[in-house]
């Protein structure tokens, strides 16, 4: 039955606020996400990030690239609003932040944080000046800042100056190691230089991204040494489908198993026309499965195999797991400690009724050529054998009835 709690020491970091959110120090690590409507399109943004937020993105941000996406800023936040979404808002600055957030102190005030990304926001002497002019925004208006340096936006400048100090070395290091240095020495030499402008170290959340899972590990698990700011996980350019949800995972959970992160987005390429909000899912799931948060009752389900000649079992998993995750915005708000909720659904006689008694409430269905009943069991013993059509019907039901009488009503 669900007690397991997590084994994981987190690293110590500075907790920053996003509008209502705590990312680092204690707070639990917080899902991010970021929308792909043309932020300019003010109602379609507030569309999205509204059905990020719904779906558990407890901060989204939004692509701020022109004056129209600027602009619209203030109204994105106004539509949220009138629909009761709270949802922090950070606005995604390159190349033209400075002058975007000055322009537009609309803007400026209603974001909750800005990302600069010091790959991008010019150079030499106009890299500093820009950058110290967003700082100066984000002092002004009392806002945090995500230093975000991403591999293929890494500043130039920085790469080029420690080339040519590794090639001076008597053993210079691979390209590959050189470059892994530059983009933490891009984030720390920025959270420096914010920090010498007057910005607070409870202001600023570093992120080092990069798209090769190995050197994301690399990278993160350097940074996470050298400094005790609040990080932000993500595989860049993580991919479609099963490419994109893997290999974030396999990141991922190395670093958060050691610890490291406070909080994470999970950048997939949707389908085209495809859904956005799975990015959020994925993520909820990452933190779930590695039992560092819950968010929604989990089912576990066998793989089926020759003894599953028909869909039924897999289907019942489908059902139930869709059930569970509609119902979990009223059943979070009402009861306390649902998400921890774990079902079972087994195809046989094989593993089912063992595995049904680890869970909450799990069900057993009958395998080919057995008895077509399906036994019940909730909290380890049976209660219950289910036969005849609806199956999935009188399984919801028991698992809504479990969920009211099992979970104490939040006051
Ligand atoms: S529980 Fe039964 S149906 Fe499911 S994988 Fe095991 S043997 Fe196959």
């Amino acid at each position: 039955m669900s007690t397991s709690t997590s084994p994981v020491l987190r690293r110590k970091s500075v907790p920053v606020r996003i509008g209502h959110v705590t990312v680092g120090g204690d707070a639990p690590i917080i899902v991010q996400s970021m929308t792909n409507t043309d932020t300019a399109d003010a109602k379609a943004t507030a569309e999205q990030t509204a059905a990020l937020a719904c779906a558990g993105s407890e901060v989204v941000r939004i692509t701020v690239d022109r004056e129209e996406a600027a602009r619209a800023v203030p109204h994105v936040r106004e539509i949220l609003d009138k629909r009761g979404c709270n949802v922090p808002l950070v606005g995604d600055f390159h190349y033209i932040g400075h002058k975007l957030l000055t322009d537009f102190p609309e803007c400026a005030e209603t974001l909750d944080k800005y990302r600069i990304n010091p790959g991008n926001v010019g150079h030499r002497a106009k890299r500093d000046s820009q950058f110290a002019t967003m700082i100066e925004v984000a002092l002004k208006y009392d806002k945090p800042v995500r230093i975000g340096v991403n591999w293929g936006s890494l500043d130039q400048d920085l790469v080029v100056r420690l080339m040519d100090e590794n090639a001076a070395l008597e053993e210079p290091k691979d390209a590959a190691e050189v470059t892994r240095e530059a983009l933490v020495l891009s984030a720390l030499e920025s959270s420096q230089r914010a920090e010498e402008l007057g910005l607070g170290r409870d202001k600023i959340v570093l992120s080092c991204k990069v798209s090769d899972v190995q050197d994301l590990i690399a990278v993160y698990t350097d940074l996470a040494v050298r400094c005790d700011h609040a990080l932000h996980l993500g595989l860049t350019e993580a991919g479609m489908g099963n490419k994109g949800i893997v290999s974030s995972t396999a990141a991922l959970a190395v670093l958060l198993q050691q610890g490291i992160g406070d909080t994470i987005r999970i950048s997939l390429t949707p389908e085209p026309g495809g859904d956005r909000t799975q990015e959020v899912i994925v993520a909820q799931e990452i933190l779930q499965t590695t039992g560092l948060r819950a968010f929604t009752p989990q089912v576990i389900a066998c793989p089926g195999c020759g003894r599953t000649t028909s869909t039924l079992f897999q289907e019942l998993a489908e059902k139930i797991q869709r059930h569970v995750r509609s119902r979990m915005p009223e059943w979070g708000k009402k009861y306390i400690g649902v998400e921890d909720m774990s079902l079972a659904v087994m195809g046989c006689i094989v593993n089912g009724p063992g595995e049904s008694k680890h869970a909450d409430i799990g069900i057993s269905l009958p395998g080919t050529g057995e008895d077509p009943a399906a036994p019940v069991f909730i909290d380890g013993k049976k209660t219950t054998t289910l036969r005849g059509a609806n199956i999935a019907e009188k399984f919801h039901k028991i698992v809504d009835d479990y969920v009211e009488t099992r979970y104490q009503r939040r006051v």
